[in-house]
């Protein structure tokens, strides 16, 4: 990826505004923001965000996948503070309704390469972020298979969306996971099925993203089938 500073001096900013901060489950937060006419962004993409109006002490900006789409009338980022919470986490989880964020982007390759191709799409916990904007892509003019495979220990991000996408389309399947050795028994069995007759889509932690690739990879899936998002950071 290009060096942030770059990406900071060349792309235009978007100057959005917090309609909510919510906090669904011990450290997730969920944060929405207004968009305007001038914004738009395809599902998977991500945003550099950085908060103009608050003290962050270190790094300015973090990187956020964009887990929602446009139809749904707002911005939607995701995120886990960690028992640490640095100081950008702080601030942002703080942020009340009108305050100021800036958006540098979208950007990134997670995104729908065609409309027919089957879909194992792969989540480690907050990792859920840009497969959520995949799904409502899809909702109500999907054709093709998805499977999602989604590990998380306590708690499912976006649950209740994600069941309702796959209440209503036959061609979604949920695999709802919490151990390492699930996940991998189902991509391993996806992998048998569907070969390189698939796009994989991982995003979580560096760790489950590296392991997840081990397998497909492994199995002599063509590279440009596997499609992933590292969220360094988490361990
Ligand atoms: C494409 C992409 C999409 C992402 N989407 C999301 C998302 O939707 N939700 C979300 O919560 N997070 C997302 N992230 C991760 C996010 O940008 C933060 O890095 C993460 O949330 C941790 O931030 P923090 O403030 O909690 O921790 P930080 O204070 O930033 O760092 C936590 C730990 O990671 C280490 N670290 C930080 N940056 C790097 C680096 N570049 N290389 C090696 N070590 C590093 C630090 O030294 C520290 O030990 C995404 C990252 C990428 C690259």
């Amino acid at each position: 990826m290009m060096k942030v500073t770059n990406i900071l001096k060349l792309k235009n900013k978007n100057h959005l505004k917090v309609i909510s901060v919510t906090n669904p489950y011990d450290d997730y937060h969920i944060i929405k923001l207004t968009v305007d006419d001038k914004i738009n962004w395809e599902a998977g993409e991500f945003g550099i965000f950085w908060l103009p109006d608050s003290d962050v002490k270190g790094k300015k900006w973090r990187i956020f996948s964009l887990s929602s789409i446009k139809k749904e009338g707002f911005l939607q980022i995701g995120t886990r503070t960690g028992k640490e919470i640095s100081s950008y986490k702080k601030h942002i989880i703080s942020l009340k309704e009108g305050e100021k964020v800036k958006m540098v982007g979208p950007l990134g390759g997670f995104k729908l390469k065609d409309n027919k191709t089957p879909l194992i799409l792969i989540a480690g916990g907050v990792g859920i972020t840009p497969i959520r904007s995949i799904l409502k892509q899809l909702e109500g003019n999907n054709k093709r298979k998805v499977e999602l495979i989604y590990s998380s220990k306590d708690f499912y991000l976006f649950e209740q969306d994600i069941l309702d996408i796959a209440a209503k389309d036959k061609l979604v399947k949920l695999n709802l996971v919490s151990s390492r050795g699930e996940t991998k028994k189902i991509i391993q069995s996806l992998v048998d099925i569907y070969e390189s007759n698939a796009y994989y889509y991982i995003s979580g932690s560096p760790k489950m993203v590296r392991a997840s690739k081990k397998i497909i990879k492994s199995n002599k899936i063509r590279n440009k089938r596997i499609i992933s998002d590292s969220f360094i950071g988490y361990k």
